[in-house]
């Protein structure tokens, strides 16, 4: 997979995207991230990518001709046309969901705003998928762009190792992930749960699902409704109410 992140700030994204899992996977070809500088696309003498807004008001807006040519250069670069996705507060709010089926995608473009925004005439001509990473407003696109490309990175194959597994995490069924521990055993009076010692591991799996279902139930009971329940789960769901 292919991810295109049209940005001011590349070196910004790249700090972060050469680092840690992201980082390696990018180096063994597991997925693709290119970042690719909007002010590269400028034919302003002076390099300028914005300008004020019409109508008068604070801050300034990115111009629509550099967000425009530098999505055209990619689509022609790749001889095809990336699913382009515009970082906004004004989008749906990204959940694992459509994390899961981007990630099924060869080629996603992601379009960093930046200072007030974007000039509306060139989000109407490309007509992005609108996302947001929440309802907050940020200085940028690039940190929601990260968070996207990071989520997005993950489930691909061959990504996390085998031990860093994804299917039991939260919001990937559903259902918010059952609590870890690792060494020492004892901190602070605090042990491990004995049955995470006993090596049982249909008694693990057991005490991890309905660890699994009490948090659900306690921090978040919405999710609850999209989650596949076997009937020992419901039960043990209801003794719980
Ligand atoms: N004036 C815009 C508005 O009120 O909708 C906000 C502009 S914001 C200061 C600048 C850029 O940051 C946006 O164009 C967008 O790319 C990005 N951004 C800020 N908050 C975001 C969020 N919650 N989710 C996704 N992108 C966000």
């Amino acid at each position: 997979m292919r991810i295109d992140i049209l940005t001011l700030f590349p070196e910004m994204c790249n700090a972060y995207l050469n680092e840690s899992i992201i980082g390696r996977a990018r180096k063994a070809g597991k997925v693709e991230i290119e970042c690719t500088d909007i002010r590269e696309y400028t034919k302003d003498k002076h390099r300028r990518v914005d300008d004020t807004p019409y109508g008068g008001g604070m801050g300034m807006i990115m111009q629509v001709e550099p967000v425009y040519d530098c999505y055209s250069a990619i689509c022609e670069k790749l001889g095809t046309k990336p699913h382009l996705i515009y970082l906004t507060p004004q989008g749906k709010t990204l959940t694992q969901q459509r994390v899961r089926e981007l990630a099924a995608m060869e080629n996603i473009a992601l379009l960093c705003g930046h200072y007030e925004g974007i000039d509306e005439r060139v989000i109407e001509e490309l007509q992005p998928e609108e996302i947001s990473v929440g309802d907050y407003v940020l200085t940028g696109g690039e940190l929601p762009a990260l968070i996207l490309a990071d989520a997005v990175s993950r489930m691909l194959p061959g990504v996390l190792s085998d031990d860093e597994c994804f299917e039991e995490e939260s919001h990937f069924s559903s259902l918010l992930e059952y609590p870890q521990y690792t060494r020492p055993y004892e901190w602070r009076g605090r042990t491990v749960p004995d049955v995470l010692l006993t090596g049982h591991h249909a008694n693990v799996d057991q005490w991890r699902r309905q660890q699994s279902l009490r948090r659900t139930l306690e921090r978040r009971p919405d999710m609850l409704e999209n989650a596949s329940l076997s009937e020992a789960d419901k039960k043990y769901l209801s003794d719980l109410k």
